[in-house]
């Protein structure tokens, strides 16, 4: 093994655990074959955190995050931390972490393989060969911006975007349409919110001078949402702010039939982190139920962004060619197959695909 990656593992809570194992089972295998080795260190985080130490994002977690490559997330939070004040909650680990790290954009590729198309709630031929990336900025907007105030009879938060902040997220969505279909779709509220013009004004001027190249189209939140529906393949990458983005990635997600196929990755900040878009899902934790599709193919961008690109392609079309042979989990088939079964004909494919190709 000529080379290492160091991988800090947060499993957290309900079918974060299982999954996260399922991931990097799949890891292990490709790097073995491709010559690397997945070393990795798994930290508390989240409620298993609270149970363990009496917060979500102990300090060692957080050093451990620091001096890694790269941090691996499942899922945190459930029912038995609900009743914890906001400070204690495993939901404020996660924006802890994200915070710690400064990783300000966030990453959410939908895709939908022509394997699941007849299962989204639309009908397949308007989502099949959909692909569009939701580039959301993560450390500022209404989730940070202060004031903020909870009283008896009023509450208010406050949307803030500096200029800086907007050109750093336009920045990462111009690039990665670059390397992709070269269209990028800003999505705002600029005939309401002030926060919204200086971020409509900070990308067109931001376009005109550095990337020109690019297509760039704007559009208001509430039609941004019809749109995706309406017409999902129109898209390529989609530029949002914090709060706009996390509705709308979600709404994205619904085309491809289930959330448990949909990996992402927050970038920018000291380490990347790489975490399934689903929660914790506690209705099916512990069943070995949960389809580990999303927190795969989070590993697979894992290993893209630390420059393991082929690595990363092997396992993307191991899971499309085991979704393709009709393989589902229960979130996409009634009579479906556990998750370790799953993750065995990934492993499978792998392995298959790198016989076959030894022998050509
Ligand atoms: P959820 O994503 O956990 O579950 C929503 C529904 O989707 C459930 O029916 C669940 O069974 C199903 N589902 C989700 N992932 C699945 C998978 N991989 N395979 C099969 N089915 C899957 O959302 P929720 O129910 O709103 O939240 C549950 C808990 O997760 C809450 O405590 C919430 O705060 C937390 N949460 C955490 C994150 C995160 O860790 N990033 C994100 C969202 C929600």
């Amino acid at each position: 093994m000529s080379q290492r990656v160091h991988i800090a593992v947060l499993p957290g809570d309900g079918i974060g655990p299982e999954v996260v194992q399922s991931a990097l089972r799949v890891m292990r295998v490709v790097g073995d074959r491709d010559g690397f080795e997945v070393e990795t260190g798994e930290h508390a985080f989240g409620g298993a955190a609270i149970d363990l130490t009496g917060e979500p994002f102990p300090a060692s977690t957080k050093e451990a995050c620091l001096n890694a490559d790269a941090i691996l997330l499942g899922a945190i939070g459930g029912p038995k931390w609900d009743g914890l004040d906001a400070s204690r909650r495993p939901e404020t680990g996660l924006l802890a972490l994200r915070k710690a790290l400064g990783a300000f954009a966030n990453l959410r590729p939908v895709t939908v393989p022509d394997a699941l198309a007849h299962l989204s709630v639309l009908p397949p031929d308007w989502v099949a060969g959909t692909d569009l990336l939701v580039v959301r900025e993560l450390t500022g907007g209404i989730y940070f911006g202060e004031p903020r105030e909870l009283g008896a009879d009023e509450a208010f938060d406050t949307m803030r975007y500096s200029r800086l902040e907007i050109e750093r997220i336009a920045r990462v969505a111009f690039e990665q349409a670059r390397q992709r279909s070269r269209r990028v779709t800003s999505v705002d509220k600029a005939n309401v919110l002030a926060s919204s013009k200086l971020w409509r004004s900070t990308v067109t001027k931001l376009h005109r001078s550095e990337y020109s190249d690019i297509a760039l189209d704007h559009l208001y939140v509430d039609n941004a949402a019809m749109q995706i529906v309406r017409d999902p393949q129109a898209f390529d990458v989609i530029l949002t702010a914090n709060l706009f983005g996390d509705i709308l990635s979600d709404l994205a997600s619904t085309l491809a039939g289930s959330l448990g196929v949909l990996p992402s990755s927050s970038l920018g900040g000291a380490t990347p982190l790489f975490e399934p878009v689903h929660g914790s899902a506690p209705d099916i934790a512990g069943r070995d139920e949960a389809n580990p599709v999303a927190a795969i193919l989070s590993a697979a961008m894992l290993l893209e962004e630390l420059g393991f690109g082929s690595s990363a392609q092997s396992m993307r079309r191991a899971v499309d060619h085991v979704l393709a042979a009709g393989s589902l989990t229960r979130d996409l088939a009634p009579h479906g197959v556990s998750t370790s079964t799953f993750t065995d004909a990934v492993c499978t494919a792998l392995e298959e695909a790198s016989a076959s190709s030894t022998l050509s």
